[in-house]
């Protein structure tokens, strides 16, 4: 396992960092200035570009890693990490239009996910924004994207609208600059949890993407696309390995906790004696341990372009949300065994509780995923 890139006294000193953060709901700045220090934000760019060269696989161990010391600076780089793993899943297919990502990661630039939009459930397949063609091959993007996470930071948004000028809408994706124009980020951020992830609303009024930083132009709807394909992949696993990290530190926490937690009953003895304290938080981590092998597994099977044919998208959909779901579990488990300590603002377990729950509101939600699935085992509904 790759761990210098992360080492304990780095995150010692990101998870010191974290509650204050989240006390001033403030971004995490000196967090990001050691991350990119250490080579973090370049992690998964291949070696002969400059970067770690680490795997999908690889990265997923390390946002556990980074999450469970400091789980909105984790969620907030992930959305960078996720458009380098994008680059390259579509650049080990034969595709290089994504290439570019990956040499500007390389040179320091910060990449952020401008993809969610007030009311909009098509998600990654129709948006409200419109992709507006300037003549020349590139576009410019209008529409108010909501979300943004790393707002303070990015210097590179992947984002998309439709093209609604021509005979038929397309869905165009593409990549702007923070200091090209056109771009407002609103610092409305304030959320119960994951606060340190400033993730503002972004108004986009003309911003342009070259030609050469246009990546894709296709259909509204379902697609088969490497490009879209590589987005749901990298989204789901890297986020579902973000709130398992959570889980994990969580159950660390209670495993302290419930050591220096004495029972008066019980004469004093420490609760992590106690049968029912003991059956419920190894139970938790019984769910925390099957999340484990399907992360990398599924992670594996991206970076080795196995086919699971028709059952890719939901079993990516189905990993992130049994993730955040169990991970929501955990969480609680680890909260019930350390007792009302647990519920000060102080106490760390409080803010995990509070981070963790973010998790069931990325996409994708727990209904579409069952619909999916549902889609699979019985076809689709016909009209009615
Ligand atoms: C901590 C966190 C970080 C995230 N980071 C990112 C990121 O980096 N990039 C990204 O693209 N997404 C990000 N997301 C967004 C996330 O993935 C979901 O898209 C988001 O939570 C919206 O979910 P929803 O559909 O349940 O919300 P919605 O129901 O769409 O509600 C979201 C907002 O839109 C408003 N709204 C809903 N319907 C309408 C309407 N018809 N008209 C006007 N306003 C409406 C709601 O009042 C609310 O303020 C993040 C989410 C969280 C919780």
């Amino acid at each position: 396992m790759t761990t210098e890139l992360l080492p304990d006294a780095l995150l010692d000193r990101i998870r010191d960092r974290a509650a204050r953060y989240d006390r001033e709901n403030a971004f995490f700045t000196e967090d990001l200035a050691e991350l990119v220090e250490a080579g973090y934000l370049t992690a998964m760019v291949p070696t002969e570009l400059g970067g770690a060269g680490l795997s999908l696989e690889e990265m997923t161990r390390q946002q556990m890693r980074l999450a469970g010391a400091a789980p909105a600076t984790a969620l907030a780089v992930n959305m960078h990490h996720v458009w380098v793993a994008v680059a390259r899943t579509v650049r080990a297919r034969g595709d290089h239009s994504c290439d570019f990502i990956l040499e500007e990661a390389a040179a320091g630039e910060l990449f952020a996910f401008g993809v969610s939009e007030a009311g909009n459930d098509l998600v990654l397949f129709g948006s409200a924004s419109d992709a507006v063609p300037d003549g020349e091959g590139g576009y410019s993007f209008h529409g108010t994207k909501i979300f943004t996470s790393f707002s303070p930071a990015w210097t590179r948004l992947g984002t998309f609208g439709t093209d609604r000028t021509g005979a038929e809408d397309r869905n165009v994706w593409g990549f702007v600059t923070r200091d090209g124009g056109g771009v407002e980020v609103r610092e409305d951020w304030d959320a119960m949890g994951m606060r340190a992830s400033q993730s503002c609303t972004t108004v986009l009024s003309g911003a342009h993407a070259p030609a050469d930083r246009v990546v894709r132009r296709i259909a509204p709807g379902p697609t088969t696309d490497p490009f879209i394909f590589g987005i749901f992949a990298a989204f789901e696993i890297l986020l579902a390995s973000v709130y398992t990290g959570i889980a994990a530190r969580a159950v660390d926490v209670a495993v302290e906790t419930v050591h220096r937690r004495r029972s008066m009953a019980a004469g004093g003895a420490p609760y992590a004696h106690d049968p029912d304290i003991r059956y419920r938080l190894a139970d938790a981590a019984i769910a925390l341990d099957g999340l484990y092998p399907q992360i990398a597994q599924i992670a594996r099977d991206v970076d080795e372009q196995v086919d699971r044919g028709p059952l890719w998208l939901p079993q990516l959909s189905a990993v992130k949300t049994r993730a955040t779901e169990t991970a929501k579990d955990v969480v609680e488990q680890a909260v019930r065994v350390s007792g009302g300590s647990s519920y000060f603002s102080r106490s760390e377990l409080s803010r995990l509780y509070r981070d963790v729950l973010a998790g069931i509101f990325h996409p994708s939600d727990d209904e579409s995923v069952h619909r999916a699935w549902a889609t699979v085992l019985l076809g689709p509904v016909p009209p009615a």
